[in-house]
């Protein structure tokens, strides 16, 4: 055998792995970690381009360090799409999710990681959820019925096994289609409709996750009922009267959310109009707009959880690498556990 050698798991192996964890309690591991202030996220590097069918495609390779106790866990998620794949019959993203070796720092496993990098989304939305989200509530709805709301069913059906009600809409009524009949097989327990607008969607269900790839804000406050909950997950959904109208607004990594302005929240807090925590003249909390702070704090206590009452929350995920770095490291030990997955001699 090769001295250099690395595992690839393929999406059946990755899936194999998944099935022995749970990847929200991974995710809300990582988030405290971070919050204890033991992360590294360098700046991802991106690069757009537009394909021959005049579709916007991208690469963007993001690097994360996370360092725990038992030891440090270095790796990297490079995730590409072009958003007429699914147009193709192929998802819209894919990528590879990689571990490094911390003593020769070279790659030791390589992973698929189109699902993977789902589920660490949608992990991220349900930990939200539970922080912060409605103290009780009974249905979801999604805009948006591509990959990302599959991968939200699945982790739904565990973390929130009382939810039943799942209401959708997307712009194409054959997506929106494919997701029913997909759930009615994989998930019979849950009863999906379909509305006929985005607002509509949105008052059925006390919780609402933006999945679609907007790139223009369409959704204005009105919908968004007292008592109420968006995971703003697709970031470019949300009007700026959302946020200046909210309860509360929570966000993952603000320096990543504030450094793009091709990102609404990112335009306003460059812009001034949203603050963030202890930034001198910001407006008094519902006056105008600060931030709260991160998932993480919250669930470190070093924030306090505002969840919606007298307004909506509004929880603004921008995607950090170290949850993707926490989920394939998991995955990776559980592939030495289960001995799956194919190893490749490099040399
Ligand atoms: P997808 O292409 O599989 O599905 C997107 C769906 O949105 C499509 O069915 C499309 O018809 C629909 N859509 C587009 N515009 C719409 C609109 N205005 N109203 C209703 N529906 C609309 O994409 P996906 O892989 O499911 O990803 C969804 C989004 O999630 C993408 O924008 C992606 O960038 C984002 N994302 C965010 C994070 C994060 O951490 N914040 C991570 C991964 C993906």
């Amino acid at each position: 055998m090769s001295q250099e050698s690395l595992i690839f798991l393929s999406r059946p192996a990755v899936l194999a792995c998944l099935d022995k964890l749970d990847p929200v309690e991974v995710a809300a591991d990582v988030l405290r970690v971070q919050a204890a202030g033991r992360t590294e996220i360098p700046a991802e590097g991106y690069l757009p381009w537009t394909n021959s069918d005049g579709a916007y495609s991208r690469a963007i390779a993001m690097l994360g360090a996370l360092h725990r106790e038992e030891g440090p866990v270095y790796g990297m998620k490079l995730i590409n799409a072009a958003v007429n794949n699914p147009s193709k019959g192929i998802e819209r993203a894919g990528g590879l999710s990689f571990v490094f070796d911390p003593e020769t720092a070279r790659p030791k496993l390589i992973a698929e990681a189109g699902y993977l990098s789902a589920v660490r989304t949608a992990a991220y939305t349900m930990v939200s959820l539970r922080a912060l989200g409605p103290e009780r509530w009974d249905g979801i709805t999604l805009i948006g019925t591509g990959a990302l709301a599959r991968a939200h069913l699945d982790l739904l059906v565990g973390a929130f096994p009382d939810v039943r009600t799942v209401v959708v809409f997307d712009l194409s009524v054959d997506r929106a289609a494919e997701l029913v009949a997909w759930a009615d097989g994989k998930h019979p327990q849950l009863k999906v409709t379909v509305a006929g607008t985005a607002d509509e969607a949105i008052r059925a269900t006390p919780v609402t996750v933006t999945l679609t790839t907007s790139s223009e804000p369409y959704l204005r406050a009105d919908p968004f009922a007292p008592g109420s909950f968006v995971a703003h997950v697709s970031l470019g959904d949300l009007t700026e009267e959302v946020f200046l109208g909210a309860q509360a607004v929570y966000g993952d990594d603000l320096d990543l959310i504030e450094e793009n302005p091709r990102r609404i929240l990112g335009s306003l807090l460059q812009e001034g109009k949203v603050t963030r925590p202890g930034t001198v003249g910001a407006p008094e909390r519902g006056a105008g707009r600060s931030v709260e702070g991160t998932l993480g704090q919250v669930l470190l206590g070093q924030i306090p959880a505002i969840r919606p009452k007298s307004g909506y929350v509004v929880s603004n995920p921008f995607g950090m690498s170290i949850l993707d770095v926490g989920l394939i490291d998991a995955v990776h030990r559980t592939a030495l556990d289960l001995g799956v997955g194919q190893r490749i001699d490099l040399l």
